[in-house]
């Protein structure tokens, strides 16, 4: 038994960017019991932090439970090392999100091998049988169906349209003759899908006294500052005779830059001989697994591929990087350039004139699309090892985003009647000061906070109690 203390949770962040999302939670009852969770667990993807990946700075065996807001690599790649390191109890996540860590995590094992053989790391934080003892313990629920985790805990998954299979987590920590605590996790946000049919929120959930952890990515901008230019820039491109190179994430932009240029195609806009080359084995692997309607698309969605769409193996690659002259779409992984094909198709296109490569996402700054971003035209860049001069054009646009820009997240927060607190997490630096200044004005809750790496806060039944600094790294 410790020593009495009043409810509470103390929450912090193991990460301070936008990757190598994880949240740790330890719950504390008067009875002197604790109940540590954890709240996603990814791997850093920028070469700045990827130091970080095998250093889990607490102990993952005296972790009770996981949660799982969606599955991106940045929010479930580290669960296997959790594993690997002594964590055997259950991980709770949306059924959808449990089908697509069945393909991502062992994606992630083959990953880390290949940077085991190539010397960028010198030893596998963890193997496939880490990723199969994981994927034992993941319990697959239902949107809106209340968990009992234990006689202290529920656990409730909303609709989230950042992702197919992605979720809002609001967990309920119960205590005799206490009230409840309430925190609800939004992962990464967004209120709409075009793949997906989204259910309201209930009425319930904006009545709950609440501290919201919230992503705020794009806390820095408005939708309404959002420029639609892929299409054109595309267009552009194929008029002229070029090659455009896509980079993007296997999983839900791939699909929806597959849908945009079907779309150009059925208005006349994109010619129908020009082949649009799919490449990246996870990235096809999920393009057909929508294809075939899983993760509860649309039924109209569900025919979203365009016309001329050829998978890449590797022989066929080798023929579209010689094939320099012809006109061609490649949409190809990582969305930031770092990983899969995207790292041979950049190297062979960046010095060519005609060729264009569209970046559809955030990327990272140390990450090869925030490179190219950093580079001006003309000047020489290194990528894989070998200097390479920068002749073709490079666009950025957020118009895909799956989060919520500013004045979204902020009417997302505006519903919720009684916010005792809002936790700022997966942002710049910069953008949660920034957008922290904006909720306390705008959405008005008894309290504001940034949920940086370093620093942990504690909450109770009516809200936020201290801040204590804490040295995790
Ligand atoms: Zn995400
Ligand atoms: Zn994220």
């Amino acid at each position: 038994m410790g020593k009495k203390e009043p409810f509470h949770v103390d929450v912090s962040s193991l990460h301070s960017n936008v990757t190598g999302s994880c949240i740790i939670s330890n719950v504390r009852f008067p009875d002197g019991g604790k109940l540590p969770f954890i709240t996603d667990c990814g791997l850093f993807q920028s070469r700045d932090e990827g130091k970080y990946n095998d250093m889990l700075p607490f102990n993952p065996e005296q972790i009770e439970f996981g949660l799982v807001t969606h599955g991106h690599t940045d929010h479930i790649g580290r669960l296997p090392l959790m594993v690997r390191r002594g964590f055997r109890n259950p991980i709770y996540t949306t059924r959808d999100t449990q089908s697509i860590m069945a393909v991502s995590l062992p994606d992630s094992a083959k990953v880390i091998r290949s940077d085991v053989k190539s010397g960028r790391i010198d030893h596998p934080i963890y193997t496939d049988t880490d990723v199969a003892r994981t994927m034992q313990l993941v319990k697959g629920c239902n949107f809106e169906q209340t968990i009992h985790v234990n006689e202290n805990v529920d656990v409730t998954f909303f609709n989230n349209g950042h992702l197919f299979g992605a979720a809002l987590v609001l967990v309920q920590i119960k205590y005799p003759s206490e009230e409840n605590i309430n925190i609800l996790f939004t992962g990464d946000y967004k209120g709409d899908n075009v793949f997906l049919n989204l259910a309201p929120l209930p009425e319930w959930l904006y009545e709950l006294p609440l501290t919201i952890v919230s992503e705020c990515t794009y806390g820095y901008m408005d939708s309404s500052e959002i420029k639609e230019v892929f299409s054109d820039n595309v267009l552009r491109c194929v008029r002229d005779g070029g090659t455009v190179v896509v980079p993007t994430f296997a999983l839900g932009r791939m699909q929806e830059v597959l849908y945009l240029l079907k779309r150009l195609e059925n208005e006349g806009l994109l010619p129908l001989e020009i082949p649009i080359y799919v490449d990246g084995e996870l990235g096809i692997k999920y393009t057909t697994l929508c294809s075939k309607g899983v993760f509860n698309i649309k039924e109209e969605m569900k025919d979203f591929l365009p016309e001329n769409v050829i998978f890449v193996d590797k022989l066929t690659r080798r023929s579209i990087i010689q094939d320099q002259d012809s006109c061609k779409i490649i949409v190809t992984t990582s969305g930031m350039g770092s990983f899969g094909p995207a790292q041979t198709y950049i190297p062979a296109y960046i010095s060519n004139e005609n060729a264009l490569i569209h970046f559809t996402g955030f990327t990272v700054k140390d990450t090869l699309g925030g490179r190219l971003k950093n580079t001006p035209k003309g000047e020489w860049v290194e990528m894989m090892g070998k200097e390479y001069r920068k002749l073709a054009n490079v666009e950025y646009t957020s118009e895909f985003s799956a989060h919520a820009k500013a004045d979204e997240l902020i009417a997302f927060l505006q519903q919720f009647k009684h916010l005792n607190l809002v936790l700022l997490n997966h942002g710049e630096e910069s953008v949660k000061d920034m957008f922290a200044k904006r909720v306390m004005q705008e959405v008005n809750p008894k309290a504001v906070a940034v949920l940086g790496c370093g620093s942990l806060f504690r909450i109770n039944p009516y809200g936020l109690v201290k801040i204590k600094a804490i040295k995790f790294i």
